[in-house]
C-alpha cells in the first residue's frame, strides 16, 4: 500500500509540498550522522528517533527505503569556518591513544545507545576515512569545473563566483551581505580568496595524526565534502530526501548543495528534511554549552537536574509527542507525563485482546484509522497521530466497561492499526515495565523503613540501609523533597 498523498515540508521550497520520489516505490534518503568523537548526548538522540519514524513510516507505506546514514570519523574541526583542531586528534592526544580509538569507542557507544531507543540501523552507515578517494574526485572535479581552487596545500570552494550563478543561501534563507558582514577575518586564513570561502582539502600541519596523499600534498578532507561524495555514491547526483538537525542548515547542508551544483550541475535533494532541537530550559543541548546529558543519565537518574530515570521507551515517546520541527524542551513533568501516557497506551493494547466483540459498533473505527493516517501524511504529524491513539485507548476502556460495543471485524482493524501504528511505525516496544514497577516498589519500602529508622535516631541502621544498597547498586540522595534513589 503507497499512500499517494504524503506531503512533507522542505526546507528549500519552504513550503509543505505533495512527495513524490525521483523512481515511483522506492526512495533514497540521506541523514548526517554523528561525529563521533564523544557520547551521543540526548539532542543527537532526538534528530536521529525523528528520522526513525520517518524510515519506519516510508517503509510501512510500502516504500523500498535505502537510508544512508554516515560516521563522520575525519576532517571535522572545532569551527564552522575551518579553525580549531580536529576533533578526533585533539580528544585523542588528550587521552594519549590513536584517533582511531576515540571513532571506534564512540561509534560503539552511538550504536549502543540508538538499539536502546529502538531505531533500526540505516540500509548502509559510511565513514568519512572510508571514502577519502571519492572525496578527493569530488574536489578535483570542482576544480576542473572553475569552483575551487588550490593555495598551499588547501583547497577552497570559491563562494564568491559560485553565488553570482546560484543562489547560494537558498537553504537558510540568509542574505549574502549580512552573512559577510558576520563572518569573522580569522588569523591564518589569508589563503582564501573571499571570507565566505571554505574548504574542501585541508593541508596538514607537521603535527595533523590523520592525513592522507592527495593531488596537493598530504591533508585531509574538508567537513561538508564528505556528504556529498557519500550520498552521490550510494544514491546518485539526484535522491529523494537529504535529512539532518535544522543546525546544520546555514552551513553544512548550505555548502553541500554548493558543492553537488559546482560538481553535478543539481541539487541533490528533492526535499530537505530537517528536526528542531531538544531544548533544555529553552535553551539548545549541546555539549559546548554544557547543558548536554547523556541516555544512560537520563535512564538512570544519575544527573543533578532528573528527578528519577525514565526508560528509554519513555523517552522515545516524550520525543514523539512533539513534531519533529517543533523544539522539544526537556522537563521532569513532561517525562513523567509520557511515562504514564505510554503505560495506558501500552495497558490498553493488552486489555484490547481481551474485550468482547459484538453485533454493532457503536464507535467508529474506520474514521479513527483516517485520521491517523492522515497525521501521519501530513509532515509525519506524530503527536496528532498520538493524540488519536489516544481516543483508541479511550474506546478500548468504554468497551470494556461495556459502555461502547464493537464488532469482531472491527476489534481487528483496531488491533492492526494499535500493533502497526504503535510498535512498527512509532518503534515502541514492551518494557520489562512489571519488573521495573515492582523494583521501585521495593525501594520505596526500604526507604520507608530508612525514614522510620532515622526518626527513631537509630542512625546505625539508616547508614546500614544506605552502605547496603550502594553495594547492590542503589545510590541513595536526601533533598527537602524527601529520599530519591538512582541505580548506578
Ligand atoms: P553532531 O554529532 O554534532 O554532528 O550532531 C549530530 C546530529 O545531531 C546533527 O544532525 C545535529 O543537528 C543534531 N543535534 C545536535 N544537537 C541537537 C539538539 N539539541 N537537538 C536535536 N538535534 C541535535
Ligand atoms: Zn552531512
Amino acid at each position: 500500500m503507497i499512500v499517494q498523498k504524503l506531503k512533507i515540508y522542505d526546507t528549500l521550497k519552504k513550503e509543505t509540498v505533495l512527495f513524490e520520489p525521483l523512481h515511483p516505490g522506492y526512495v533514497g534518503m540521506y541523514v548526517c550522522g554523528p561525529t563521533v568523537y564523544s557520547n551521543a548526548h540526548l539532542g543527537n538522540c532526538r534528530t536521529y528517533v525523528s528520522f526513525d519514524v520517518i524510515y519506519r513510516y516510508l517503509m510501512h507505506i510500502g516504500y523500498k527505503v535505502r537510508y544512508v546514514r554516515n560516521i563522520t570519523d575525519a576532517g571535522h574541526l572545532e569551527g564552522d569556518l575551518d579553525e580549531g583542531d580536529d576533533k578526533f586528534a585533539k580528544k585523542a592526544i588528550l587521552e594519549q591513544i590513536e584517533p582511531m580509538e576515540i571513532v571506534q569507542r564512540y561509534t560503539v557507544d552511538f550504536h549502543h545507545v540508538l538499539n536502546l531507543f529502538n531505531t533500526l540501523p540505516p540500509s548502509i552507515e559510511p565513514t568519512a576515512t572510508g571514502h577519502i578517494i571519492e572525496q578527493i574526485e569530488m574536489t578535483q572535479k570542482i576544480i576542473e569545473n572553475g569552483y575551487a581552487y588550490e593555495n598551499n596545500g588547501t583547497v577552497y570552494f570559491d563562494v564568491d563566483k559560485f553565488s553570482k550563478e546560484y543562489p547560494y543561501t537558498q537553504l537558510s534563507g540568509r542574505n549574502l551581505e549580512e552573512l559577510l558582514n558576520n563572518t569573522r577575518e580569522l588569523e591564518g586564513q589569508n589563503d582564501k580568496k573571499g571570507r565566505l570561502d571554505f574548504a574542501l582539502w585541508i593541508k596538514a600541519k607537521p603535527e595533523t595524526l590523520m592525513r592522507w596523499n592527495s593531488p596537493w600534498g598530504e591533508g585531509f578532507p574538508g567537513w561538508h565534502i564528505e556528504c556529498s561524495a557519500m550520498s552521490s555514491k550510494y544514491l546518485g547526483h539526484e535522491f529523494d530526501i537529504h535529512g539532518g538537525g535544522m543546525d546544520l542548515i546555514p552551513t553544512h547542508h548550505t555548502n553541500e548543495i554548493a558543492q553537488n551544483i559546482a560538481c553535478h550541475k543539481n541539487t541533490p535533494a528533492r526535499y530537505w528534511v530537517h528536526t528542531n532541537m531538544l531544548t533544555v530550559n529553552g535553551q539548545k543541548m549541546s555539549k559546548s554549552l554544557g547543558n548536554a546529558f547523556l541516555p544512560e543519565e537520563l535512564f538512570s537518574g544519575n544527573h543533578q537536574i532528573l528527578d528519577k530515570g525514565y526508560s528509554p521507551m519513555a523517552v522515545r515517546f516524550f520525543m514523539l509527542q512533539a513534531h519533529y520541527r517543533s523544539t522539544l524542551d526537556f522537563s521532569n513533568e513532561a517525562l513523567q507525563a509520557s511515562e504514564k501516557g505510554l503505560n495506558r497506551l501500552m495497558n490498553a493494547v493488552k486489555l484490547l485482546n481481551n474485550i468482547n466483540v459484538s453485533v454493532k459498533s457503536t464507535v467508529d473505527i474506520k474514521g479513527l484509522t483516517n485520521n491517523i493516517y492522515e497525521a501521519l501524511n501530513e509532515d509525519f504529524n506524530t503527536p496528532v497521530a498520538i493524540a488519536g491513539l489516544f481516543e483508541g485507548v479511550r474506546f478500548i476502556n468504554l468497551i470494556n466497561d461495556g459502555k461502547e460495543t464493537i464488532t469482531a471485524s472491527d476489534k481487528l482493524l483496531l488491533q492492526t492499526l494499535f500493533k502497526e501504528i504503535v510498535f512498527d511505525v512509532l518503534g515502541l516496544k514492551e518494557e520489562q515495565s512489571e519488573r521495573t514497577e515492582k523494583i521501585d516498589g521495593l525501594m520505596q519500602m526500604i526507604l520507608e523503613f530508612r525514614t522510620e529508622a532515622k526518626a527513631n535516631k537509630d542512625f546505625l541502621k539508616s547508614d546500614w540501609i544506605r552502605e547496603r544498597l550502594k553495594e547492590i547498586g542503589f545510590e541513595i540522595k536526601d533533598s527537602k523533597e524527601g529520599t530519591k534513589y538512582t541505580i548506578l
